[in-house]
């Protein structure tokens, strides 16, 4: 296996065998911060890898099935009960009388969603889908690469001004700009919504409330980093969505992957016996307590090179108290959204003279003079851009 991305800052050592080789910046190579590659917390899993491991004998998890007693009818026991106390442990979500639907990433699920909360009789014409501006810049293209006949993107949410259904989708923390978000659609028609929880967790954000949403989506991605196992859940509160869901899972994958369950199961079950150890245990080797520590410290080496650059202005964020670390806390997001001043009209044009590879406003719905900048790509990667944005100016 041939691995050219540049990946932390000591050699990465596969279990086959092949090593990545340490990255060293050269002032003509890019820093590939445009993507949202969650890599930044591999040395936590790193330091735990022993208790993490996974072994699969040739002749196990064959089947299909994963559990023939639950709706969600390809999800394994281990998945459900480590996503269960996950939650449990956080706080960040009501479980209890809610459908548990498992997805290849979340990514899946919002497709299934999209599929089962479209209105199925076939004179209706296509539902709306909505997101307030900024938002995640997938949603559109994900929305309309079939040009399905049951639903279509129509943009920004606060624009949103038609007396048609819609599906609302109501992501917070918010990708891109980290900020809290509730609907934000006023419509004479009742609208239905899906909550992108993706980022609901303390590394990234104070856990204020256990949240009791119809449909609330989370991904394992960006909970513990672990986005190559494509693992997704929700909770759906209506048993029909449910099944459409399973449904649509059925059609589009016959399943998940039942290694990556057991794999996840394993990895948020290291994560959970930590706190339940609290102890005995050093507050390094609790993964929270590791990931938000190092959210914090990223943001604050970023911020003092943005007012070194004197080129850009950040979101600014509340300070809140986190019922999970029981202390007031402000928010850490896993991107940067920046502003450019006066004069600068292009965000991502302008970075790129500096070798700097960022995702600009126009595919988050919104002025160029945005862009945005991923803070869980790899340690070396994030110390290069913040050299590099501190001489902003100079350059
Ligand atoms: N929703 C949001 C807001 C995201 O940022 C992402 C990943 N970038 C996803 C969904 C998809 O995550 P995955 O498919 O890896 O679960």
């Amino acid at each position: 296996m041939v691995v050219s991305t540049i990946n932390g800052t000591s050699p990465l050592s596969h279990s086959n065998g092949t090593t990545i080789p340490l990255s060293t910046f050269s002032r003509n190579s890019f820093v590939n911060v445009e993507k949202g590659d969650p890599v930044a917390f591999r040395p936590y899993w790193e330091k735990v890898r022993d208790e993490c491991t996974v072994e699969i004998k040739g002749d196990e998890w064959m089947s299909y099935l994963g559990d023939t007693n639950n709706l969600c009818w390809y999800m394994v026991p281990q998945m459900r009960d480590a996503i269960l106390r996950l939650h449990n442990v956080v706080g960040n979500a009501v479980t209890k009388d809610k459908f548990l639907v498992l997805g290849t990433g979340s990514s899946q699920l919002y497709q299934a969603l999209l599929y089962a909360l479209s209105p199925s009789e076939s004179s209706h014409r296509p539902i709306n889908v909505v997101a307030a501006a900024p938002y995640y810049s997938e949603y559109k293209d994900a929305t309309d690469i079939l040009q399905s006949r049951l639903f279509q993107w129509t943009g920004d949410a606060a624009l949103y001004d038609k007396d048609e259904p819609y599906i609302e989708v109501v992501t917070s923390p918010n990708n891109p700009d980290g900020t809290l978000r509730v609907p934000v659609v006023n419509s004479g028609v009742e609208g239905k919504i899906i909550y992108d929880l993706a980022y609901y967790w303390p590394q990234y954000t104070p856990i204020t409330d256990q949240l009791d949403h119809d449909v609330m989506v989370f991904t394992f991605s960006k909970c513990t980093g672990h986005a190559g196992s494509r693992i997704g859940w929700a909770f759906v509160k209506d048993i029909e969505v449910a099944k459409k869901m399973i449904r649509f899972v059925q059609l589009n994958s016959i399943g998940v992957s039942r290694e990556s369950q057991i794999r996840a199961a394993k990895m948020i079950g290291v994560i959970c016996d930590g706190y339940k150890n609290l102890k005995s245990i050093e507050s390094d080797h609790l993964f929270f307590d590791y990931s938000k520590r190092l959210m914090k410290e990223r943001w604050e080496k970023f911020k003092g090179a943005i007012e070194k650059s004197k080129v850009f202005t950040l979101t600014k964020y509340p300070t809140s108290y986190c019922h999970f670390n029981k202390d007031l806390s402000e928010q850490y997001p896993a991107f940067a959204w920046l502003k450019c001043l006066e004069g600068i009209k292009d965000g991502e044009s302008y970075l790129e003279k500096l070798k700097i590879r960022t995702r600009g406003g126009g595919r988050f719905g919104v002025d160029t003079k945005y862009v945005r900048v991923s803070m869980i790509g790899t340690e070396d990667e994030f110390i290069e851009l913040c050299t590099r944005l501190s001489n902003a100016k100079r350059e």
